[in-house]
């Protein structure tokens, strides 16, 4: 027999960097996880080592096309999630958003599971009011080269919403805002592994622009620690929250950090800023503190410190 608060998770997007972490704190955390993946950012390295776990189960298979499976708890999070990743086959990254939405909400509907999306900063644009708070709706070019994945995530949100409205679907909606750690794929693009990459190389930092845009980093601990916050919260909370730090930095400020956690020898070069990107990013968190009591507990030095510990070993 299942005891009650033994339940079976299924975690879309399971193979990537966030997903991969989430797959091992639900099943230290007693619970059975059901893997989906395509494998397309994510890589079968990030759960090899829970392969052998009874209560782990790997499916390979794109959230574009209907699942069938029974289980209580859905955490959507298949989708490319690096600039570099989600403008490679841009209309898939839209039908991922969308059409994953639509077929994983159908899901939980069939059998009656609760519901998270993996939402993002990305729905409020560049934005023009600071820091972000849950209310702001947001400044996002439709028709720019980031708007496959600023658009698509916009409509899963919006579908959520009607999901929840018109059949009571259990949603929770959770903004992520930019997260690094361990299992960062380090050909991703995204600015810490590009650094830290570049950092234990000694090859030049590329910084975009003249590196004065900022962005609020976030541990990867600390965000799995909110989405499971978010899950077991009351059916009654439902968001959209805000997860991410609040403590703001300048690319140029990430980059100098870099360099100093690494003792690297390497420079700072200038490379165009590329097209839409925002000029500054913080979150307003005083939702997820009221609601879930929660706050980011690891500062950039020490998840940097991880973060780069584990490149070390990788590279
Ligand atoms: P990631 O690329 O490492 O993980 C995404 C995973 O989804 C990969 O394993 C990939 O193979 C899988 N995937 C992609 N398309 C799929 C499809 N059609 N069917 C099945 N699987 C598919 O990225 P991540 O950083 O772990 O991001 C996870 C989620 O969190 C994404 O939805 C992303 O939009 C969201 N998010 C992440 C951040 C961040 O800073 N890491 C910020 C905002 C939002
Ligand atoms: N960036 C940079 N150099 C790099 C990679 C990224 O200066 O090698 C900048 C990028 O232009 C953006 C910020 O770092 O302003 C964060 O980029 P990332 O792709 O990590 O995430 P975003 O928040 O833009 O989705």
């Amino acid at each position: 027999m299942r005891g009650e608060s033994r339940k079976r998770v299924l975690i879309t997007g399971g193979a990537g960097f966030l997903g991969s972490h989430l797959c091992e704190n639900l099943l230290e955390a007693g619970q059975d996880v059901l893997c989906v993946d395509n494998l397309f950012t994510g890589t079968k390295d990030n759960i090899a080592h829970l392969l052998d776990n009874p209560r782990f189960e790997f499916m390979r298979h794109d959230v574009t096309f209907p699942l069938y499976v029974e289980v209580d708890h859905i955490y959507n999070l298949a989708c490319p999630a690096s600039p570099i990743h989600y403008q490679f086959d841009p209309v898939q990254t839209t039908k991922t958003s969308v059409h994953g939405a639509i077929n994983m909400l159908g899901l939980a509907k069939r059998v009656n599971a609760k519901i998270m999306q993996a939402s993002t900063s990305e729905v409020y644009g560049d934005p023009e009011m600071h820091p972000q708070s849950e209310s702001y709706w947001g400044h996002v070019n439709t028709i720019g080269p980031r708007a496959c994945y600023d658009e698509g995530k916009r409509c899963a949100e919006t579908l959520f919403f009607d999901y929840y409205r018109q059949y009571q679907l259990k949603i929770k909606v959770v903004r992520i805002f930019n997260t690094y750690g361990p299992k960062m794929h380090p050909a991703d693009g995204r600015v810490v592994s590009n650094f830290i990459v570049q950092a234990l190389k000694n090859e030049p930092i590329t910084i975009y622009g003249d590196g004065s845009q900022t962005r609020s980093f976030c541990y990867v601990s600390d965000l799995t620690t909110a989405f499971i916050s978010a899950m077991e919260s009351d059916d009654s909370f439902v968001g959209p929250v805000n997860i991410g730090n609040p403590t703001e930095f300048t690319i140029k400020e990430l980059a100098e950090l870099v360099i100093e956690l690494t003792s690297s020898k390497s420079e700072l070069i200038r490379l165009p800023l590329p097209e839409d990107d925002p000029t500054q990013r913080c979150p307003d968190i005083g939702l997820a503190k009221k609601e879930l009591d929660w706050a980011p507990k690891v500062q950039l030095e020490q998840g940097l410190e991880k973060t780069i510990e584990w490149f070390r070993k990788t590279l």
